[in-house]
């Protein structure tokens, strides 16, 4: 079964409220899907998490020409043979987000040709159903004390949805998160919470919120330092008692072996859009599993990632085994996103805060391609023989053959 063509798809939609977090603001929400086509016409679909411009350019001039052609089923061979292609020059960053949403669709489209899901592929389904944790609670425009009071109503608004864990921002001031991490559990006593500070603590600082998060019954403490500072986390773990989660700007079982090595963090969170696909999720938890650590990915996007977070969750072992095991839980993204809401139509079921992992060969998720159509699209295809269509922002392109 050969790769016959690949495509991208650049989608962006404008917000009409702006909504940050401790480093910036977003005003728009961008994608970039990836959509390869087998000889036989079967199709899969897979995303990246990150720059969708570059995204773009390095799939349709870098990977794409090298992929076909190629066993649309090995995904493994192809994997490496990407690495290898740009091992000389990109261990990692947006090489490897490229490289993640290929991979995406080489698992959708080799479980529709299968007859199986994702989950199924990787070894089968623990369970069916995955609870969720809602991420929201972002930062908007406004004097702090209406900010915080803001952030708590959206919160209740999550406990009234059936949700039963939730994660809030933190990395704004030292102030402000402390008076709002005493606001949410006041206001939410019996809450599953965690808080996410994206790198925006320096250690004593990250020391002092830790002692907070953990008086306040928090369940981790997300991105509390750099990624740079590998072993900054270890020296942070040793003085606070709240788990360390992180690895969301972390790639590949290499990088995850030497950050996990440093023993400071108790979860890892690789994205399965940006960390090497799901290929290499699977080998990231396997480092991580032969630490004892348990993987819950980091998911921001659209239906396609959080379908593959879903699969990835529902086969995975949880370390360390027991009867009554806790259930891992789901990155569910609940701020503004039409690309995510709008554009499935088949999209990933959450009911009273549960994901009902999909049961449809691949990942399970069907994309509505005629309502891509209201989005401001920019898209490229590759085909055999290769000729790269490219067409200019706000244009549904074309493409062709030669
Ligand atoms: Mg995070």
């Amino acid at each position: 079964m050969k790769i016959k063509c690949i495509r991208t798809h650049h989608l962006r939609d404008h917000l009409e409220v702006p909504f940050g977090f401790s480093q910036w603001f977003y005003d728009t929400r961008n994608t970039l899907w990836v959509e390869i086509v087998a000889e036989d016409g079967t199709t899969g679909w897979g995303e990246c998490y990150g720059p969708a411009e570059v995204y773009q350019a390095a799939i349709t001039s870098f990977y794409a020409p090298r992929l076909l052609g190629k066993d649309a089923l090995a995904t493994d061979v192809l994997w490496h043979l990407m690495w290898r292609a740009s091992l000389d020059f990109a261990r990692g960053g947006v090489m490897m987000g490229a490289m993640s949403g290929i991979d995406m669709a080489l698992w959708d489209l080799r479980g529709k040709v299968l007859g199986q899901s994702v989950s199924e592929l990787m070894g089968g389904r623990y369970i069916d159903e995955v609870p969720c944790y809602a991420t929201g609670m972002y930062f908007k425009e406004m004097p702090e004390s209406d900010l915080i009071a803001s952030i708590v109503d959206e919160a209740a608004g999550y406990q009234q949805q059936g949700f039963t864990a939730l994660k809030i921002k933190v990395g704004k001031n030292l102030s402000f998160d402390i008076r709002q991490v005493e606001a949410m559990r006041k206001a939410l006593p019996n809450m599953t919470m965690m808080a996410d500070s994206n790198h925006a603590y320096d250690l004593p600082e990250a020391i002092q919120i830790g002692h907070v998060l953990s008086e306040h019954d928090f369940g981790w403490f997300e991105e509390p330092l750099s990624p740079e500072f590998e072993n900054q986390f270890r020296q942070l773990q040793d003085k606070v008692d709240i788990p360390i989660a992180t690895g969301e700007c972390e790639q590949t079982r290499y990088g995850f072996q030497r950050l996990l090595s440093t023993g400071g963090v108790q979860i890892a969170q690789p994205d399965l859009a940006y960390c090497g696909g799901p290929s290499e999720a699977l080998k990231i938890r396997n480092v991580a599993s032969s630490m004892g650590i348990n993987v819950v990915p980091h998911c921001w996007g659209t239906m396609l990632n959080l379908a593959a977070a879903t699969h990835f969750l529902a086969s995975g072992y949880r370390e360390p085994g027991r009867k009554e095991v806790a259930p891992p839980l789901l990155e569910y993204d609940r701020t503004p996103n039409a690309l995510r809401d709008q554009l499935f139509e088949v999209p990933v079921v959450v009911k009273d805060g549960i994901a009902q992992v999909p049961t449809g060969p691949g990942l399970g998720v069907t994309v509505n391609k005629a309502a891509m159509k209201s989005f401001e699209i920019r898209e490229t295809e590759v085909k055999d023989p290769i000729h790269v269509g490219l067409a200019p922002a706000g244009y549904v392109a074309s493409v062709a053959s030669h």
